[in-house]
C-alpha cells in the first residue's frame, strides 16, 4: 500500500534504526522538524502540540501520531480544500472532482469517505487522505504529521474526531448501563454469583468496570442511547445494533470487560461468556467490540490491564484471555495484560507494536507448545521483539489463573520467576 510506503520513508526521515517504533522517535521527530529548512507554520504547530504530549502518560511515537492521523483525517473535507468535490450521487458517500495534480478533466479524481482514500482515474495518483496532503504540499512525512496535528487540534480540520469523541460518549453509557445490570436484576443475581464462583471479589469487579450484557440490557440499550441523544444511523455507523445482533442466543449472557485507552476512557468491550461451559467454550479474541470499526490504528494499540494509563518498569505478563487479566489482578498479580491470543502466526505484528512499548514481557507456554512451527511463527512474526521475551514453563493444559488453582499463588510466582528468554528455554 502507498501509505506503507509512505511509512518506511518516515522511518528514515526520522532516522530510526528499528523497523518499528520505540518512545525516542518522538524525540527524533522533534529535531528532524526543528531544522531551519522546515517552515514556521510546522515549528510553530509543533510546539504547540509537544507540551500535550509530554503531559501525556504515554510519550506518543511518530509512528502512533502517523496512525492516529490515519484514523482522524475526513478524506473529503482535506481533498476538499483543493479540489472542488462533488457526490458521486444522492446520499452517495464517495466524491469526484478536479484531479490536482493532473488537472485532466473535471471529475478525474475519486474520493471515497469510508476508507479515506483518493484515486485519479487518469493519472492513477492514489493513496490515503494523508499521502495527498503529503503530495500536494511536498512535505515529508515527518513535516506533514505536525501541520496536521495542529489544524486538528487549532479546529482549522475537523476530522473524524467529534465522531471519535461521539461513540466515546455512547460506549460510556454503554458501560455505565451494564455496571447497573450487573448489580440489580435477576440476570444480574446469576451473572455475580458466577463471578463469585470464578473467585473475583466485588471489589475486583468494580475496578474492571465489569458490566452484564444480558438478555435486558440486549433488547433495552438502543432505545435508552435514542433518548440520550444518539439517532439511529449515528448508532449503526458506531456498529451497535450488529454488536447485539450478535448474541442471538437469548440465554447467552456475558459478562462485559470495558478496556481503557491510555487516559483510561472506555474503548471498547471483551466479553466472557458466564454460562456452564464457559470455561471449555471461551472464543479467542483478537480485537474488542468498540472503536475498532472508526479508529482502527488507536484499536490496534489498546491493551486490557489493571493497570491502565500507568507506566510500568516491571516486566508485564502476557495474559492468554481478557478475563485472566481479571482473575490475575484478583490474586495480586497487576502486571498481567491482554494485548492479543498468544499466536505468534496470526498476532506476531500486534504483539510486537505492544512490546515495542514496555521493557519486558513474560509468556507464559506449556512444555509441549514449544514446537518447531510455533518457534518459526515467533520468530517470523516478532522478529527482534522476541528478545524481549522470557517464556515462564506452565503445567500441561494448565493456564495462570489455573495454576494458582492447582498449585498456590507462590508457585506461580516461582515459576514468573523462573521465566527464561528464548535461547535458554531451548536448552541451547
Ligand atoms: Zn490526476
Amino acid at each position: 500500500m502507498f501509505t506503507r510506503r509512505t511509512l518506511f520513508k518516515l522511518l528514515v526521515a526520522v532516522g530510526a534504526r528499528s523497523v518499528w517504533p520505540n518512545q525516542a522517535w518522538a524525540q527524533k521527530l522533534r529535531l528532524t522538524t526543528s531544522n531551519p529548512h522546515s517552515s514556521v507554520l510546522a515549528r510553530q504547530t509543533f510546539s504547540d502540540i509537544l507540551p500535550a504530549i509530554r503531559d501525556s502518560p504515554s510519550i506518543l511515537s511518530a509512528v502512533e501520531q502517523w496512525e492516529d492521523l490515519l484514523d482522524d483525517l475526513d478524506g473529503v473535507e482535506l481533498i476538499g480544500r483543493y479540489s472542488q468535490l462533488m457526490p458521486v450521487g444522492a446520499g452517495s458517500r464517495d466524491y469526484r472532482g478536479p484531479c490536482t495534480f493532473c488537472c485532466q478533466g473535471p471529475d478525474s479524481l475519486m474520493v471515497g469517505s469510508r476508507d479515506e482514500s483518493y484515486f485519479c482515474t487518469h493519472c492513477l495518483a492514489g493513496g490515503h487522505a494523508l499521502d495527498f496532503y503529503i503530495s500536494v504540499e511536498r512535505l515529508t512525512p515527518a513535516e506533514a504529521i505536525p501541520r496536521l496535528t495542529g489544524l486538528l487540534a487549532s479546529g482549522s480540520l475537523k476530522g473524524n474526531r467529534p465522531w471519535l469523541e461521539r461513540m466515546g460518549l455512547a460506549l460510556d453509557e454503554v458501560c455505565w448501563l451494564a455496571c447497573e445490570a450487573l448489580q440489580q436484576g435477576s440476570a444480574g443475581r446469576a451473572a455475580r454469583e458466577w463471578i463469585e464462583g470464578e473467585g473475583v471479589t466485588q471489589e475486583a469487579s468494580e475496578q474492571f468496570s465489569l458490566g452484564l450484557l444480558s438478555k435486558e440490557i440486549r433488547h433495552t440499550l438502543i432505545p435508552h442511547l435514542r433518548t440520550k441523544g444518539f439517532d439511529q444511523a449515528e448508532l449503526e455507523d458506531f456498529g451497535i445494533p450488529g454488536w447485539l445482533a450478535c448474541h442471538g442466543d437469548e440465554s447467552d449472557i456475558r459478562v462485559l470487560i470495558p478496556t481503557r485507552d491510555a487516559d483510561g476512557r472506555c474503548r471498547g468491550f471483551y466479553e466472557q461468556a458466564t454460562h456452564q461451559n464457559a470455561e471449555a467454550m471461551w472464543t479467542s479474541y483478537s480485537l474488542p467490540y468498540g472503536f475498532r470499526l472508526i479508529s482502527p490504528h488507536r484499536a490496534d494499540r489498546l491493551v486490557l490491564s489493571a493497570e491502565t494509563g500507568r507506566a510500568s518498569s516491571a516486566a508485564v505478563i502476557l495474559a492468554e484471555r481478557p478475563w485472566d487479566v481479571v482473575l490475575l489482578a484478583q490474586d495480586e498479580i497487576e502486571k498481567a495484560v491482554y494485548v492479543a491470543p498468544l499466536d505468534p502466526a496470526e498476532y506476531g505484528r500486534r504483539l510486537t507494536l505492544y512490546l515495542q512499548r514496555v521493557p519486558s514481557a513474560i509468556w507464559p507456554i506449556r512444555q509441549d507448545d514449544i514446537t518447531v512451527e510455533f518457534l518459526h511463527d515467533l520468530i517470523d512474526g516478532c522478529g527482534r521483539s522476541v528478545g524481549q521475551l522470557r517464556f515462564a514453563v506452565l503445567p500441561p493444559g494448565l493456564r495462570l489463573p489455573e495454576v494458582i488453582g492447582r498449585e498456590g499463588l507462590n508457585s506461580l510466582r516461582a515459576r514468573l520467576a523462573r521465566a527464561k528468554p528464548l535461547r535458554d528455554l531451548l536448552g541451547a
